[in-house]
């Protein structure tokens, strides 16, 4: 349990943010432990708001990230998780993400029907007081503060290192280990749908699951920027859940198709037991490995990529890294999506890879070749191996109209390559773990 007090005390408060990129001035050693301090809680509410409900915190690992870079520079993700030191106030540590809330709450039962759900952050442990702030992109297109919790971390490290229930609960397999975990990019694949008699298959599958994390550029460029950890544990029974074909499975991680009404949308709430398996694992990234070879997946931006086992998994999984690591969106059209309509076209998407001409030259203007007119007319000769033409192609973010893209092909639209400017940013993403 957390100390009383600091449950207590929530502070509700609205405080500006602000979204000045942070520089990366934070001395590791001096704020923090080498350890991970992993928070579970439940975010519950609809369209019209939602609150945070703090429950348990753990000492798990060591930290996986960097110690250099530790403020998140991209102003991307509806939520943000930001540890203020609590006596100046001064940015420690800040990362964005999405999770399947702000999905949720998009979909029709979203507008009314308050649904709590599972989610957990990982940060570094702090070493003095500090303020755990969970932070919300507000309808200003400012992120505001929308829980703060004092955090009081020393007493409560002495008590977790006493503890002798910490055990690592599978040890993980090395599927690719290239060194220092706080230079690389650590990705934990979690295997879900594997009974006991599975266990060969698994870890075979998990090999596979490596090659094709590595297989695309940019990451077959960075392999050597990452190491892959491999969870060698298994559920109940083989199998997924899948409710449209009336299938139950008692399985790890709990994960199911069907996901907000798409078939296609394989997905799991159970963030504890998603995490209770990883342990003490170190882990920036996570994949969720599908038994199944029924197509589907999905991928949220530092939540978790998931893929199934199907014949086209090893261009789903870079499609799906794309969201989870690069914080990209969508670059295809598809207005029937429930849990699809969140862009508001009066702003600029806060993802990299679409526009909707209002800030343009924050966007890849500036990557354009000279004469490209922009909109570009769209150009359906281009063959669908190859990006095309760099321009502002209108189709991208679901929408048919008003958003666009900037190429004719990419792995965030029909799994073509990754264009230029989805691969600049996973890059830049990249470089925020290898410094
Ligand atoms: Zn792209």
């Amino acid at each position: 349990m957390m100390k009383k007090h600091a449950i207590i005390f929530f502070l509700i408060c609205a405080i500006f943010s602000g979204e000045v990129a942070q520089a990366q001035n934070v001395k590791f050693s001096r704020y923090f432990h080498n350890a991970t301090l992993r928070i579970d809680y439940l975010r519950e509410g609809n369209r019209h708001g939602n609150t945070i409900r703090v429950l348990r915190d753990q000492l798990c690992g060591p930290w996986a990230g960097s110690l250099k870079q530790l403020n998140d520079p991209f102003n991307n993700g509806f939520f943000r998780i930001v540890v203020k030191d609590i006596e100046t106030g001064k940015r420690l540590y800040s990362r964005g993400y999405n999770s399947l809330f702000a999905e949720y709450r998009d979909t029709p039962e979203g507008a009314d029907s308050m649904v709590s759900f599972e989610e957990v952050v990982r940060i570094p442990w702090p070493k003095q007081p500090v303020l755990i702030c969970w932070e919300e992109l507000g309808e200003d297109h400012h992120y505001h503060t929308q829980y703060a919790l004092p955090y009081y971390p020393e007493e409560r490290y002495a008590q977790m290192l006493k503890r002798s229930d910490l055990v690592l609960y599978h040890e993980p397999v090395k599927l690719q280990y290239k060194g220092n975990i706080h230079k690389k990019i650590d990705v934990v694949i979690v295997p879900e749908g594997y009974g006991p008699a599975d266990t060969t298959k698994m870890l075979s599958d998990m090999e596979k699951f490596c090659e094709f994390l590595l297989g695309k550029e940019p990451f077959k460029e960075h392999s050597d920027d990452f190491n892959v950890w491999g969870i060698p544990a298994t559920g109940e029974a083989t199998g997924i859940t899948n409710p449209a074909e009336g299938v139950q499975v008692n399985s790890l991680v709990g994960a199911s198709y069907g996901t907000f009404g798409a078939d296609r949308y394989l997905m799991t709430q159970m963030l504890f037991k998603l995490h209770d398996a990883i342990g003490l694992t170190p882990c920036d990234h996570i994949i969720i490995m599908a038994n199944s070879d029924t197509y589907g997946g999905g991928g949220i931006y530092n939540f978790y990529a998931m893929s199934s086992l199907n014949s086209i998994a090893d261009r789903i999984l870079p499609h799906e890294l794309g969201h989870s690591i690069g914080g990209l969106a969508d670059e295809y059209v598809d207005e029937n999506l429930s849990y699809g309509d969140t862009h508001v076209k009066t702003f600029e998407p806060m993802e990299p890879n679409i526009t909707s001409l209002v800030e343009f030259d924050k966007k890849w203007q500036a990557m354009l070749p000279e004469g490209v007119p922009i909109p570009t007319p769209v150009d359906t000769l281009v063959n669908r191996k190859e990006n095309g033409p760099l321009g502002v192609y209108e189709g991208a973010g679901y929408q048919a109209k008003g958003l666009y893209r900037p190429v004719m092909h990419c792995m965030m639209r029909d799994y073509a390559p990754f264009c230029p400017v989805c691969s600049k940013r996973l890059e830049e993403v990249f470089s925020l773990y290898t410094k």
